[in-house]
């Protein structure tokens, strides 16, 4: 069977991982979940105390972007979870706050074009699934299957809100709401490649689908993708 790239991008929380990671696992493909290297991004700058309300010291930043060293692991279980300089940090960087930041530090040109590096370089053997917001438009133009997944902002503030829940990370839903429409202004707005549908990028809109609708829908495209 053909191996491909497989690309998924979305607004926040429409439930693209969920589907990504799915697909991944049910065809023995790897899973990038790039939302997770700019929250590592995101968390580092944090920890550093370049992160204010309403500034990032770019300066530093820059200097030290080569040094912070993003990568995943696999637990038995088959969860993936994010190492930040060989620390584990997939609880750390699921908080609102590190999200937040995610979305301001992803605005920056020299940090997107060190993670599209990064990223590229972890699909040059293709077999992956790769999910983010530029994915198919900028680190692979040329992915074999695209698919573009959109929900309404409510629909995506309650998932959002029960999985914070379920995490024990209760927070306020206008809160929750809130973080999910300024996230989406700042991803569809933003001068460095802007949260856009590629031109042939297949559409899923999930808020009247079930989830396994949509994961027979997305395996029903690989299955078209890949037998040839
Ligand atoms: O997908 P997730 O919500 O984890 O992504 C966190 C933030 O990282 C997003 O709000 C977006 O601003 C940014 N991002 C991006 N490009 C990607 C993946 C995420 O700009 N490929």
């Amino acid at each position: 069977m053909k191996k491909i790239i497989v690309a998924i991008d979305g607004l926040s929380s429409c439930g693209k991982s969920t589907m990504a990671k799915e697909l991944a696992k049910n065809v023995g493909y790897v899973y990038v979940d790039t939302g997770a290297m700019y929250r590592a991004v995101s968390l580092y700058c944090i920890r550093q105390g370049w992160m204010t309300a309403d500034s990032i010291n770019e300066t530093e930043l820059e200097k030290h972007i080569g040094s912070i060293n993003i990568s995943f692991k696999t637990t038995p279980d088959g969860r993936q979870e994010t190492y930040l300089n060989g620390e584990n940090v997939e609880r750390e960087i699921r908080t609102l706050e590190v999200a937040n930041g995610a979305s301001r530090v992803s605005t920056i040109g020299f940090v997107r074009r060190e993670l599209v590096r990064q990223q590229q370089r972890m699909g040059l053997e293709k077999g992956i699934v790769m999910d983010g917001r530029d994915i198919g438009t900028v680190v692979f133009p040329e992915a074999e299957l695209k698919v573009f997944v959109t929900a309404s902002a409510d629909v995506r503030a309650q998932r959002r809100y029960d999985e914070l829940v379920t995490k024990g990370q209760a927070e306020d839903f206008e809160a929750v709401l809130a973080n999910v429409k300024e996230r989406d202004e700042r991803d569809t707005n933003r001068v460095e490649s802007p949260l856009k549908q590629a031109h042939d990028a297949l559409l899923i809109d999930n808020s009247k689908l079930t989830k396994a609708e949509q994961r027979d829908l997305l395996r029903k495209w690989f299955d078209e993708k890949t037998t040839v």
